[in-house]
């Protein structure tokens, strides 16, 4: 499992930064974003550390989204929004600041929700 110890994301996955958690299983670990774009913004992670989509293992990508409906439904049963969109940057350009993979997940809420 690969480890980068300047990353945010793995110091949030072995606990050395406090994040609330939505989920964890082996490969994976889920926690609200702290920007709270919307209510229940949620960052879902691999927690092998591989940059973005370009380097994404698709060993690696086959377990982080076996596992997105069921979060996506237990985001959508606390917070019941009316929507949900599911994001992923890549590069600085598309808005990536943090260089650990990771899929939004921003429940709607309707106009003026803070996001889009
Ligand atoms: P990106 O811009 O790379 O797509 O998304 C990175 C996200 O990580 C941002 O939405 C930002 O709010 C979130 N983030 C950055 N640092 C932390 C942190 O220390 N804790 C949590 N919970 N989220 C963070
Ligand atoms: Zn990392």
């Amino acid at each position: 499992m690969a480890h980068d110890p300047n990353c945010i994301f793995c110091k949030i996955i072995n606990g050395e930064i406090p994040s609330a958690k939505v989920f964890e299983n082996e490969d994976v670990f889920a926690f609200l974003d702290i920007s709270q774009n919307t209510k229940g913004h949620t960052l879902v992670i691999p927690k092998d550390h591989q940059q973005d989509i370009f380097s994404l293992k698709s060993e690696t990508a086959a377990k982080l989204f076996s596992v997105v409906p069921q979060i996506a439904q237990g985001i959508k049963d606390t917070f019941n929004p009316i929507g949900m969109n599911l994001l992923n940057n890549n590069g600085e350009f598309a808005g990536q600041t943090v260089f650990h993979y990771h899929i939004h997940i921003l429940p709607r809420y309707g106009k003026g929700d803070g996001f889009g």
